[in-house]
This record gives C-alpha cells, sequence and structure tokens, in this order.
C-alpha cells in the first residue's frame, strides 16, 4: 500500500450572497466597465459563480454583459 499524502482542502473564502441583488441591480450595463471589471480576473475571464457568490440570474446577466463589452473592446 502505498502512504497516502494527507491531502489539503483549498479554503475559499464563500460570500454567500449575491452582491448584485445586495445592491439592487437588476439590469447591468455593459458600458459599466468597473462594476464588470469587479467580476473578471485580471486576465479579463469571467470569475464563475462559486467564487462571487452570484445567484443565476445575476451571473447569466453579468456573462452577456462582459460579452457585450467585449465587443466593444470595453474590456478584456
Ligand atoms: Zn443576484
Amino acid at each position: 500500500m502505498k502512504a497516502q499524502k494527507p491531502r489539503r482542502r483549498r479554503k475559499v473564502v464563500r460570500q454567500k450572497n449575491c452582491r448584485l441583488c445586495e445592491n439592487k441591480i437588476f439590469n447591468i450595463d455593459f458600458k459599466d466597465v468597473e462594476l464588470l471589471r469587479r467580476f473578471q480576473t485580471e486576465g479579463g475571464k469571467i470569475l464563475p459563480r462559486r467564487i462571487t457568490g452570484n445567484c443565476f440570474k445575476h451571473q447569466k446577466l453579468l456573462a452577456v454583459a462582459v460579452k457585450r463589452a467585449r465587443i466593444l473592446a470595453l474590456v478584456l
């Protein structure tokens, strides 16, 4: 039998609730670059929901907004 390495669980700081719901933002404007950047990595990727803690609805809206903004080259 191989000796098992102790596996370390990655701790992810969880934000339980959706920040967009909290701030009552229900239409995400793709021109709102500041907002969109908050939900992206430095490389310009959209952060997954398990990290941002967004609800499904907002994550979807956000993804659409980011994609639109990309077309106009507002964000990476
Ligand atoms: Zn939400």
